[in-house]
């Protein structure tokens, strides 16, 4: 792999760049008629910071720019595309654009509460530019020599999760269904009892030789993505066992070995027994 202006070759026409604060990763596929931004970071001034580093990859125009999931640090800079290429799709899953609108009081109010957050001020002026291209199941586009898939392949870290997979250069852009400098984050969004069956579809999407891109860290493998499976499937599986046995939800954190610190495990166990109690 090699790097290129700061942008990490990941594959044929593929990149990455982790950023902080997060180490968040933002992708970029490089056709010969134009690019498709994957992530656009977690704010309006961040996201002109990623511009600039585009235009230092490449002078083709932004073809598409496709948001992963709803969280803030991966859709908050979409304004500063938009800014940029005015006409240009903002492609997410279906749920996306509610559950951004519906997100943006909690995360602003956390930011609010921190005054001493150096992102603070760039958060909280950042105006939503909602995704206007979304997809239920799947989505394509032919960026000129290379074609590009995004697959919706179940609910996991949010509801709308979205994996982008390059078939030509063998790379997939897993967005935070898979985590490398951190454990998988179950936020109080996350549906931890289907995450499991999400993450097995995913791994059909792999080969031996597949770069799996995540979310955070650092570019991974198949075997990494089967381990981080188990894990999820410990996690769900203690969670229905607890349920099962009548154990209490504010009980259940303290009664299981997981694999994954309490403060983690606290919203998968919460989550997951909300949803085992729906009808
Ligand atoms: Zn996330």
């Amino acid at each position: 792999m090699t790097t290129t202006s700061g942008w990490r070759e990941v594959g044929d026409r593929c990149f990455a760049r982790r950023y902080e604060p997060f180490d968040v990763t933002c992708g970029v596929v490089v056709g010969d008629a134009g690019l498709l931004v994957i992530d656009t970071r977690m704010s309006t001034r961040q996201g002109r910071a990623l511009v600039d580093d585009l235009s230092a990859l490449s002078s083709l125009p932004v073809h598409a720019v496709l948001n992963t999931h709803l969280h803030f640090d991966h859709t908050y800079g979409n304004a500063a595309l938009r800014e940029r290429w005015p006409d240009v799709p903002l492609v997410a899953h279906e749920t996306v654009p509610a559950d951004l609108v519906a997100d943006e009081c909690r995360i602003k109010d956390r930011y609010r509460d921190e005054p001493d957050d150096p992102c603070r001020d760039e958060v909280l002026a950042t105006d939503l530019v909602t995704p206007d291209a979304v997809f239920s199941s799947v989505w394509s586009v032919e960026l000129g020599g290379c074609y590009v898939e995004a697959v919706h392949p179940g609910r996991g870290h949010t509801a709308g999760d979205v994996v982008v997979r390059v078939p030509s250069a063998d790379v997939v852009y897993a967005g935070d269904l898979v985590e490398e400098s951190a454990p998988p984050a179950y936020g109080p969004d996350s549906w931890p009892l289907e995450w499991p069956q999400t993450v097995e579809l995913v791994v059909g999407l792999l080969s031996e030789r597949t770069v799996v891109v995540p979310g955070h860290g650092a570019p991974v493998g198949k075997d990494f993505v089967l381990g981080q499976r188990v894990d999820l499937a410990d996690v769900a599986g203690q969670v229905q066992a607890l349920a099962a046995a009548g154990v209490p939800v504010d009980d259940a954190v303290a009664r299981g070995s997981w694999p994954f610190g309490p403060e983690l495990v606290e919203h998968a166990v919460r989550r997951g027994y909300a949803h085992l109690a729906r009808p």
